[in-house]
């Protein structure tokens, strides 16, 4: 099997009816984006930027981040580098900078709601991924989002500082895509609204397997229940797939399922466009799709959305 993955790692990944997807990766720094390349991933669907913050001794600079960021964009030649705008708070935080301390910090102070409280920090990093889209294909990615208003107040912001790159006469792409992770129940529940107001989804299904199943995914104890195969989470994922079709968008997935080959059928089957997955991965998800057709996987998806446990979906899961 080894020889055979190291003969399809950098094939596309098309199905036997022709159906093509994109294999990217996962990212928290520049050596993961080299290891990616090299196993073959087609862009990177996720850059975690807090590594940026935590790894500091206060918040990164605009030129801090430039730096990183084109040369991210830099070895990725053409492919898409998609960027996700600070997601702090929650289980991570920051050496240099005091949280409040919170009786639940994962339904809390993070991520954009961050964001929009410290104006500055945020301006910061939208700037340098706007200087870095004069480089290359890069995106914006906005986590934790539940709702429109939080786009459409993003997207003012945007505007501010992209009209302050203008008066510097500063290059960037004026067209530079925005989506958002669909993470929480709330950005389930009104996906179709959500979608017209970005130009793609990524789901994040490790947030979306906690707060759909109300399940901490980082307690030991309740870990058995920490489930994404769950029906109520499959369907979710099921339902923003079709809500960005159905606006002729696209869905990507970044959480870690993406990156589980044995949900690489399943994922297939339901529609999904993008796969961000971590490096070591990638070769055996492309090996699964090339070996299959869209209408299997769709049969086989089918199949399992159809199921009412979670014991059921695992048992054809690992039947498969
Ligand atoms: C997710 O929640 O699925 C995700 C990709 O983001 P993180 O794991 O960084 O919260
Ligand atoms: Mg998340």
């Amino acid at each position: 099997e080894k020889e055979r993955l190291e003969a399809v790692k950098f094939e596309k990944a098309i199905t036997k009816d022709n159906h093509q997807v994109e294999i990217a990766c996962n990212i928290g720094n520049i050596e993961d984006l080299k290891l990616g390349l090299a196993n073959g991933a087609e862009g990177v669907g996720l850059f975690r930027t807090e590594f940026l913050y935590m790894e500091n001794n206060h918040f990164p600079t605009e030129e801090e981040q430039f730096s990183v960021y084109k040369k991210a964009v830099e070895l990725l030649e053409d492919k898409p580098l998609i960027i996700r705008t600070l997601d702090i708070g929650g289980d991570k935080s920051l050496s240099y900078f005091k949280f409040p301390e919170e009786e639940n910090p994962f339904l809390g102070w993070r991520a954009l709601r961050i964001c929009f409280d410290m104006l500055d920090v945020f301006k910061t990093q939208l700037k340098a991924i706007l200087r870095a889209s004069a480089f290359g294909k890069v995106r914006i990615l906005l986590p934790m989002v539940i709702s429109v208003e939080e786009i459409k107040k993003v997207r003012e912001i945007l505007e501010e500082v992209k009209n302050d790159l203008k008066a510097k006469e500063i290059d960037f792409d004026t067209n530079i895509e925005i989506g958002i992770m669909v993470e929480t129940p709330a950005s389930v529940i009104v996906a179709e609204d959500l979608i017209k107001y970005v130009d793609y989804f990524s789901i994040g299904t490790n947030d979306l397997t906690q707060y759909v199943l109300a399940v901490d995914r980082g307690n030991e104890k309740i870990s058995k229940l920490y489930n994404t195969y769950n029906p109520a989470v499959l369907r979710s994922i099921k339902k923003v797939i079709d809500a960005a079709h159905k606006a002729d968008k696209w869905a990507g997935m970044c959480g870690g399922f993406a990156g589980d080959t044995k949900a690489t059928k399943l994922l297939l089957g339901m529609g999904l466009d993008e796969f961000s997955a971590p490096a070591a991965n990638i070769p055996k998800i492309k090996d699964i799709i090339i070996n299959t057709t869209l209408e299997e996987a769709s049969e086989f998806s089918e199949e399992i959305l159809k199921l009412e446990t979670t014991t059921e979906i695992e048992e054809v899961i690992n039947n498969q």
